[in-house]
């Protein structure tokens, strides 16, 4: 059984980290979503909503698990048994920053590798940070997240409720 570690932040999960799942799970056996914080940002969900969330969003795909981790990813993939990481790109501007980290992550564990999938040209623009901001000013992201997402947002946001309906 080949296991991949797909972690980030999910703050909230959107469509564009459904899609690298969908595409990891025809190249994996099995995808474990690992929520993790990242503290170069500012969470809106706790960890226990992000983990309902995305349960709610993958509905009961054997395939896949959802789990939460601190401290190092490496230690967690250890744990877990999992042989690679995966990461989504999207823009140039993604690179830099997933080179580094994937460099790191092997430099502290020699085994492991990340895999990276281009995701799909609808989810380009699509960001955690700005599904959130888009929300919280009462624009509609409806079919930029998934249902289970868009239900939480609104009950933090409750002024989409109205955008929503249009
Ligand atoms: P992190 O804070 O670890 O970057 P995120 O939840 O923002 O966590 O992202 C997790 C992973 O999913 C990252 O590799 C990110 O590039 C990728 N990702 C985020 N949004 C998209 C998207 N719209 N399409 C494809 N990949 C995405």
């Amino acid at each position: 059984m080949i296991i991949v570690l797909y972690p980030g932040s999910f703050d909230p999960i959107t469509n564009g980290h459904i899609d690298i799942i969908r595409r990891g799970l025809c190249v994996f056996d099995r995808v474990i979503i690992a929520v993790g914080h990242n503290p170069l940002k500012v969470d809106l969900f706790t960890t226990e909503e992000k983990i309902e969330m995305i349960r709610r969003s993958v509905e009961s795909n054997p395939r896949i698990a959802v789990d939460s981790f601190e401290g190092l990813l490496v230690d967690y993939i250890k744990k877990v048994g999992a042989c690679a990481i995966l990461r989504g790109l999207r823009v140039i501007s993604d690179f830099e920053l997933e080179m580094q980290l994937a460099l790191m992550n092997r430099r502290l564990y020699e085994e492991i590798d990340t895999f990276f999938l281009m995701t799909d040209y609808n989810h380009l623009f699509v960001s955690s940070t700005i599904i959130k901001a888009t929300a919280a000013a009462g624009g509609s992201v409806k079919g930029l997240v998934p249902q289970p997402a868009l239900e939480m947002l609104i009950e933090k946001f409750p002024q989409m409720i109205k955008k929503q309906q249009l």
